[in-house]
């Protein structure tokens, strides 16, 4: 990329991004380098750089790919000369193989098993992922995850990646995304070197392709990624792939590609709950809080991230990021009305106003009876247990009181609101049916 192309981006990003953004985090960046579809630049601080990976990231990305730039990642470096550089990825071959094993460079260092936090909606996906990961013979092929956006599924396969590389670095690991695939085809085509390309994949032992999503409605390149897996296959290489959507939905892929990617074993990340939020947040906190000693978090303040931010670990952690930076500047612990203050944008984004209406709707649909029943008078449990996880739903999901609520369910006393919201409490506890149709309701609620 050229001074001048990258002039043109930070013109965009200023416009993009704002002026006190744009002063603040991106005039500290100084462009170093673009290979391999990785960007690299130099910022005076680690804390810098992954604060605008995390908060601009997409688009600096975007705005170099509108200058026309093949850009897939960002990188950056503090560059004090004590840091070694990585080798960039090598164009023809799977892998930058040297003496001293270089780790790839299009793996995120970050993205390992270790600091994948595992809970109910990603455990099928992590164990799947481990299985892989040991290596040995190939017992699913391939292995394929889908989830949506900033669930983890490309730190999953990064994890793969490096685990499979600690174990056997001899092994041919190659990664990349759809797009990249893609671009690697038509550039192979335009510079007539098919064969080069085909050697290529052919020679790998662990293929992943990550957002295979996008290859929907691209004839050729599919066509030729149908002849890269069969060859893989065939030859008992494993294959893993992500996308955003099971194989069956994806737009515009022929249906030989979907019941090829469905044949080893599909596995989905679910949804995030408030246990796995905590948990994330958490596990960030403890490596913040080995960077920055100084900074102190007031209690309640993760549990009321983990409860507001219910979109995606994504989101979360840049919040999260954001937050530390804010305090970091100011010098304040962090407490409950930091963050209020701080993440205001991010918290009203999120903050669906839901209604007690709303609520009985949802909850009468989910165990199909009819909203009249929920609400009159009627005490048979059929309809007193939906009545009461509404309530529950009520008081822990709107600002209204127990009184206000007892009313909108006909006019009911405060006290039977409150017995319902305790009868629900103790269930959950010891009826997994009950809360899983908790979490369900909650979920379809904040959508
Ligand atoms: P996807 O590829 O599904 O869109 P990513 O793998 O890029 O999502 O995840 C988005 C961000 O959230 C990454 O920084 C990742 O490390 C983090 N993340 C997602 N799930 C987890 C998890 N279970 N534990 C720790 N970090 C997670
Ligand atoms: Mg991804």
């Amino acid at each position: 990329m050229t001074n001048d192309i990258w002039a043109n981006v930070l013109t965009s990003l200023r416009t993009a991004l704002g002026a006190n953004n744009f002063s603040n985090w991106i005039e500290p960046l100084e462009f170093s380098r673009l290979s391999g579809g990785v960007a690299t630049f130099h910022v005076p601080t680690n804390f810098i750089g992954n604060y605008v990976s995390q908060n601009f990231g997409d688009q600096i990305i975007y705005q170099m790919k509108q200058n026309g730039e093949q850009v897939q990642r960002l990188k950056f470096e503090v560059p004090d000369g004590v840091q070694k550089t990585v080798a960039p990825v090598a164009k023809t071959q799977a892998k930058a193989k040297t003496a001293d094993n270089t780790p790839d460079a299009s793996l995120d260092a970050r993205f390992t098993f270790d600091t994948f936090v595992v809970g109910k909606p990603n455990e099928l996906a992590n164990a799947a992922a481990r299985r892989v990961a040991e290596g040995g013979p190939v017992t699913f092929n391939p292995l394929f995850l889908y989830g949506g956006v900033g669930l983890g599924k490309t730190h999953l396969m990064h994890a793969i990646a490096h685990e499979l590389q600690r174990r056997s670095p001899e092994l041919n690991v190659l990664y990349l995304s759809a797009e990249q695939f893609m671009y690697r085809f038509i550039t192979a085509l335009r510079e007539r070197k098919m064969m080069d390309f085909k050697q290529m994949f052919r020679s790998v032992d662990v293929l992943m392709v990550d957002d295979v999503q996008f290859i929907g409605g691209k004839d050729s390149t599919q066509e030729e990624f149908f002849h890269t897996f069969n060859a893989l296959v065939d030859s008992q290489k494993q294959i893993i792939i992500s996308a955003d959507r099971a194989p069956g939905e994806i737009k515009d892929l022929e249906e030989r590609i979907k019941s090829r990617l469905q044949c080893g074993l599909v596995v989905d990340l679910h949804p995030t709950d408030y246990e796995l939020r905590l948990g994330i947040l958490q596990s960030k906190v403890d490596v913040y809080a080995a960077q920055y000693p100084e900074l102190v978090i007031a209690p309640g303040v993760l549990e009321f991230l983990a409860h507001r931010i219910s979109t995606n670990v994504r989101v979360l952690e840049g919040a999260l990021t954001r937050l530390f930076a804010f305090a970091s500047l100011v010098g304040r612990e962090i407490t409950l009305e930091l963050t209020q203050d701080c993440l205001s944008d991010v918290l009203k984004a999120s903050d669906r106003k839901v209604t007690v209406e709303e609520i009985q709707r949802k909850v009468s649909e989910h165990y199909n009876i009819r909203l009249s029943d929920m609400i009159g008078p009627k005490r048979v449990r059929n309809y007193a247990r939906p009545r009461q996880m509404a309530m529950y739903l009520a008081k822990h999901m709107t600002n209204r009181s127990l009184p206000e609520i007892g009313r909108r369910f006909g006019g009911r006393d405060h006290t039977t609101v409150m017995h319902g919201v305790r009868r629900i409490e103790e269930l959950k506890t010891i009826d997994s049916q009950i809360a899983d149709d908790l979490e369900l309701l909650r979920r379809a609620l904040e959508e």
